[in-house]
C-alpha cells in the first residue's frame, strides 16, 4: 500500500479523558496551518474511563479520526505497533495523549524529516515531570546512546516523526517502543533530534512507575543483542567461550607446570578449581553459541538485511 495522506499522527492512550478533546483540537488547529491531508489514529489501550465515548464523539465530528481499541491494556509498543500496520500518510508523527507533547511541533519534525532524516525524536530539553522521573531517565539515556552508539538525548520521548518506511521496518513489542531510535539505527535508518516544547501533566496521572527503569535496562539487552547477534550468536558466544577456556587453560597448564617442575602443585588448589571451573565454563558457552546459531538459522532463512532502494 502507497502513502496517500500527508501525515498519520499516531496517538496511544490509557485513561485519557479529559485531555482527549483539546488535543485534537491542538492538532487540527496545527495540522490546519499546514494545509496537509492526514488521519489522526488514536490506539485506546484498555482505558477504563471515558476515552473511548470521547474518542467517538471527535469521530462523529471530523473524518480524520480513525480508532483502535485495544480488549485489555497491551502497553505502548503494542499500540505503535498496531498503527504502524495501518497507517497512509507520507510522514508518521507519534504523540503522547496527555497533552504533555505539543502538537505546535509538528511541524518543526516534518521539517526536520525533509532534511532527508528517516527518524527525528524530539528532545524535551526543558522537561516538565516529577524528579522522580527525570533523574533515573537521565541516566537511562545516557547509557543507551553510549551502548548503541546512536547519539540523541531523548529516546523515549512519545514526540516523534518517521518516514512511513521507518513504521513498517521496526519491529515492537513488549516495551521496546523506547528502543525504537535505537532499532531504527540498527537497520541503518537515519537518525536526528530536535528540541521541543514540554508541559506538564495536567489530567490524570503517568502511567510509569519506577519499574521502568530496570526492565528498560534489559530491554536494551535484547534489542542490542538481537540487533547485533540475531542472525550470528556464535560471534559473540564464541569469543566468550573461548576466552574463558583460554584463561582456564593457561591457569591449569602453570598448575601443571608445578606439579612437573616440583612434584606437587604447592597447595594451589583453590587455583586448579578455579582453572577446571573456566575451562568447562567456556566449552558450554560455546556450546550455546552453536545452538543459538542452529536456532537463528532454522528461525530466520530468509534474508536478514535491510534494502533502501532497487534501481532496475
Ligand atoms: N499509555 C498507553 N498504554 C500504557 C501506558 C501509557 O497507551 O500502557 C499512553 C498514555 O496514555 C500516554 C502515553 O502513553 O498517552 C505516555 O504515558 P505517560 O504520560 O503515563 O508516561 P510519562 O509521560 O509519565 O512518561
Ligand atoms: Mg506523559
Amino acid at each position: 500500500m502507497s502513502a496517500s495522506l500527508d501525515l498519520s499522527i499516531v496517538i496511544p492512550l490509557l485513561n485519557e479523558e479529559e485531555s482527549l478533546r483539546p488535543l485534537f483540537q491542538k492538532i487540527q488547529d496545527a495540522v490546519g496551518d499546514l494545509g496537509l491531508s492526514y488521519e489522526a489514529i488514536f490506539i485506546d489501550d484498555g482505558s477504563t474511563d471515558q476515552s473511548m465515548a470521547v474518542l467517538r464523539e471527535l469521530r462523529e465530528k471530523s473524518d480524520a479520526v480513525k480508532i483502535i481499541r485495544f480488549r485489555r491494556n497491551f502497553g505502548k509498543a503494542a499500540a505503535y505497533s498496531a498503527a504502524f500496520s495501518r497507517v497512509r500518510g507520507k510522514y508518521v508523527i507519534t504523540m503522547d495523549a496527555d497533552l504533555q507533547d505539543d502538537p505546535a511541533e509538528i511541524a518543526n519534525l516534518i521539517a526536520k524529516l525533509e532534511e532527508g532524516y528517516d527518524l527525528v525524536s524530539g528532545w524535551k530539553k526543558k522537561r516538565h515531570d516529577p524528579l522522580g522521573k527525570t533523574v533515573p531517565s537521565k541516566f537511562f539515556n545516557w547509557v543507551t546512546g553510549r551502548v548503541s552508539g546512536i547519539d540523541i538525548h531523548d529516546f523515549n520521548c512519545g514526540l516523534k516523526g518517521y518516514r512511513r518506511e521507518v513504521t513498517q521496518d521496526v519491529k515492537i513489542y513488549g516495551e521496546l517502543h523506547r528502543y525504537i531510535p535505537v532499532l531504527a539505527g540498527l537497520e541503518g535508518y537515519t537518525v536526528s533530534e530536535i528540541p521541543v516544547q514540554h508541559h506538564a501533566r495536567q489530567f490524570g496521572v503517568t502511567k510509569y512507575g519506577w519499574s521502568r527503569l530496570f526492565k528498560g535496562f534489559l530491554d536494551l539487552l535484547t534489542v542490542m543483542y538481537l540487533g547485533r547477534y540475531m542472525g550470528r550468536p556464535l560471534h559473540l558466544f564464541g569469543v566468550l567461550g573461548v576466552g574463558l577456556t583460554g584463561a582456564g587453560m593457561a591457569i591449569n597448564a602453570y598448575i601443571a607446570s608445578l606439579w612437573l617442575r616440583t612434584g606437587s602443585i604447592q597447595h594451589r588448589y583453590p587455583l586448579l578449581s578455579l582453572g577446571t571451573l573456566l575451562t568447562v565454563l567456556g566449552f558450554q558457552v560455546i556450546c550455546t553459541g552453536l545452538i543459538g546459531d542452529m536456532v537463528a538459522r532454522a528461525s530466520n532463512p530468509e534474508e536478514k538485511y535491510n534494502i533502501q532502494e532497487i534501481l532496475e
